[in-house]
């Protein structure tokens, strides 16, 4: 079973739920969760584990080669995120631009735009006595999420059985890498908070899971703060709201020093079971 867990903004909670919840679910199955939040993963500060393997990601970016280049402009016009371009008598190739769908390098009449491997970022894969870590990291600079965000999903794909339960935490908000990292999921866990910020924020993110016909329901994370309108839109909507964390301070404490929540919190804890008993029903 895979579950990403989303929301529309950052700072909801999601990175909290999500490794508490590969935590606990880990004690009794078989779990891997990747950290897709490859701009800035930081799952791995709450789970600790043994590095067992590492490798570059590349993304696919042509590569000029001057030599038999009639300078044509076929690149430049067929690109449609002006990352090949030309200037006086050369082409110019801007690999953050580039989104590696080689029309450029496959229209090139003279076979001068070669599509060639270069670094992104790295995944690396720790392991602790019943818990899968799967960490994605882009390179300091690097813009294109995607390319990565896919690479980590391929690798658990193969590396682990169906009988895995894979948790996804996907990066915030509702573009791209956030459909990509809830592409092919049983189910999204929406995580927001009871404010007019997170009701906002919200919306959006039902809107891209209703356009990708996902199966979803909400988390209130914090709850007691704000005011009522997560819960009053998700009962008009007939949005599932699965589980309600209540806002308390020593979340905060133990998230400050890296600590797990639910071992220390019972409140989490029944939250966390609440969570798992609903995605354990999801046909
Ligand atoms: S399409 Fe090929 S030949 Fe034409 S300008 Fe671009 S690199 Fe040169
Ligand atoms: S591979 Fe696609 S996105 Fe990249 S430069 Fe060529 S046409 Fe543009």
């Amino acid at each position: 079973m895979k579950i990403t867990i989303a929301s529309g903004k950052g700072g909801t909670g999601k990175t909290t739920i999500s490794t508490n919840l590969s935590s606990y679910l880990a004690k009794e199955a078989d779990v891997v969760l990747a950290d897709l939040d490859v701009e800035e993963p930081n799952s791995k500060l709450f789970i600790e584990g043994n590095l067992i393997f590492e490798k570059a990601c590349d993304k696919m970016v042509p590569q000029w080669k001057k030599e038999e280049c009639t300078l044509c402009g076929n690149c430049e016009e067929v690109c449609r995120f002006n990352a090949v371009i030309k200037v006086g008598d050369e082409i110019l190739v801007f690999p953050e631009l580039c989104h590696s769908c080689y029309a450029c390098s496959e229209l090139c009449p003279t076979e001068s735009l070669p599509m060639m491997p270069q670094k992104i970022g790295e995944l690396k894969h720790f392991k602790t006595e019943n818990l899968d870590f799967v960490e994605g990291r882009l390179d300091i600079g690097e813009e294109q999420a995607v390319p990565l965000i896919s690479q980590v999903i391929e690798y658990i794909d193969e590396k682990f059985s169906q009988d895995t339960i894979k948790l996804f935490d996907a990066p915030p908000g509702t573009s791209c890498p956030v459909i990509e990292a809830s592409r092919g999921s049983d189910f999204v866990i929406l995580v927001t908070e009871s404010t007019p910020f997170g009701l906002n924020d919200l919306k959006l993110a039902v809107e891209t899971m209703r356009v990708l016909c996902q199966k979803f329901g909400v988390v209130i994370n914090r709850h007691g703060i704000g005011d009522n309108g997560v819960e009053e839109y998700c009962n008009a909507e007939g949005i599932p709201i699965i589980a309600k964390i209540p806002n308390d301070r020593r979340v905060a404490e133990l998230y400050s020093k890296g600590e797990l929540i639910y071992p220390k919190i019972q409140e989490f804890e029944t939250a966390l079971k609440q969570i798992a008993q609903f995605v354990g029903g999801v046909k």
